[in-house]
């Protein structure tokens, strides 16, 4: 099938929830090739997913073996794969004693935490979550209503209730919003779809001060900035932070789709048989696809190669934005989760990257924002900031021509 023919079957058959541009049909490492076999230089890892890039030979073998084994057989049945990833995660976490449960994707994940916070919270009375403005943690009744976004909200109401909103960024705005009925705080290290806004310094340190004054759990949602993406295992541990317990997805499957809590000594044994449950949560098939991940990352050293392209890649943004200061306002980010802050919509730039092989994603209106897979090299980054800053000339030519 050629493009054209998915397309029109696409829009036949499939709900228009997005409207999307190119048929990918394949991909190697940092590079994914449409229907017509033309190349892009992936910037994008479906949303911060497919940090081993594409194809990697290890996952890929991890799959194989695994649905030739076993693929589901149901929680109701330990899986010997289960039990180990949750370890990894564990101790990883930096939490001393901790406990995973598995699920399959970020809504549920942050839904997973929710319910735990109220669980934990039901004795004292306790359920109301405080979210932040510009935050994102999914797209089930309860995480819209968590996400401070109005436009996720819009048209579905009435929204689900003990929910409340703090400013981002702003430690005297959350305690204004706890009372007596307050359960947990959920917040993002950095905020992926609000904009690529990473957590000020001392922030994140305020908040689990005044959750621990209050007596409220810290609920940290890493289901974007987690499993290396920033240079890090996760987020937090940038701030010298620890949560009660935290979210993850997108990364952890690389892929496949999978989500965790990840909860540690206070939360860890809150939830018993009857109280939360999952038919997918955490296959054969899912678990040895993220503990090859796991695998993958530390045996090629991509969490500091996270660190080390990122800080690459925001070098040379910040040169191109010099070039352009009338209109590009600000770099910003964290690892490989980089945004290029404008003060205009995005979405041409995004367009023209793509028309020149580049994939990255206009966020939050005036945002452009780069998730690499954390495998990208140097060549890689080169490449990309030089399609960036042909782009960027060519839209300011334009932009000139146009006001003539
Ligand atoms: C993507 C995202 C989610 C939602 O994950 P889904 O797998 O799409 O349900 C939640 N929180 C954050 C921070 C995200 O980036």
């Amino acid at each position: 099938m050629n493009t054209e023919d998915i397309r029109r079957m696409h829009r036949e058959y499939v709900m228009s929830t997005y409207a999307p541009g190119l048929a990918l049909v394949r991909g190697e490492g940092v590079r994914v090739y449409d229907a017509e076999d033309h190349e892009y230089l992936d910037f994008l890892a479906g949303i911060a997913v497919t940090n081993l890039g594409h194809a990697h030979p290890r996952y890929v073998e991890a799959i194989r073996e695994q649905a030739g084994r076993l693929v589901h057989v149901s929680n109701l049945y330990y899986n010997e794969h289960q039990p180990r990833l949750a370890r990894d995660l564990v101790e990883r976490s930096g939490f001393e004693v901790g406990k995973c449960f598995f699920c399959n994707s970020g809504a549920e994940a942050n839904e997973g935490l929710i319910k735990l916070a109220r669980l934990w919270g039901h004795d004292q009375g306790r359920y109301e979550v405080v979210s932040m403005r510009g935050s994102f943690h999914g797209r089930t009744l309860a995480t819209l209503t968590a996400t401070g976004q109005d436009k996720v909200q819009k048209g579905f109401a009435p929204l689900p209730q003990g929910f409340r909103y703090a400013e981002f960024n702003d430690p005297a705005s959350c305690r204004e919003q706890i009372g007596p009925e307050t359960a947990a705080v959920l917040v993002e290290a950095i905020q992926g779809e609000g904009g690529v806004r990473p957590a000020h310094r001392g922030y994140l340190r305020q908040l689990r001060k005044i959750c621990d004054e209050e007596g409220v759990l810290l609920l940290m949602d890493e289901v974007q900035c987690g499993m290396g993406r920033t240079g890090r295992w996760f987020g937090f541990q940038h701030y010298g932070v620890q949560p009660d317990a935290f979210a993850l997805a997108k990364g952890l499957g690389n892929g496949f789709p999978m989500g965790a809590v990840v909860a540690g000594a206070k939360l860890a044994d809150v939830f018993h048989p009857g109280h939360h449950a999952t038919t997918f949560g955490g296959t054969p098939l899912a678990c040895a696809a993220a503990r090859a991940v796991i695998e993958v990352i530390e045996t090629e050293g991509l969490i500091e190669n996270a660190g080390r392209m990122g800080h690459m890649l925001v070098e040379g943004l910040c040169s191109i934005a010099a070039d352009h200061p009338r209109w590009i306002e600000e770099v910003r980010g964290l690892g490989l989760m980089v945004g290029l802050v404008l003060d205009r919509p995005a979405a041409p730039l995004q367009k023209k990257l793509q028309e020149k092989g580049l994939l990255a994603l206009a966020t939050a209106g005036k945002v452009l924002r780069f998730l690499p897979p954390l495998i990208v090299g140097e060549d890689d980054v080169r490449r990309a900031l030089e399609i960036t800053a042909a782009a960027c000339d060519e839209l300011e030519q334009e932009g000139t021509e146009a006001s003539r």
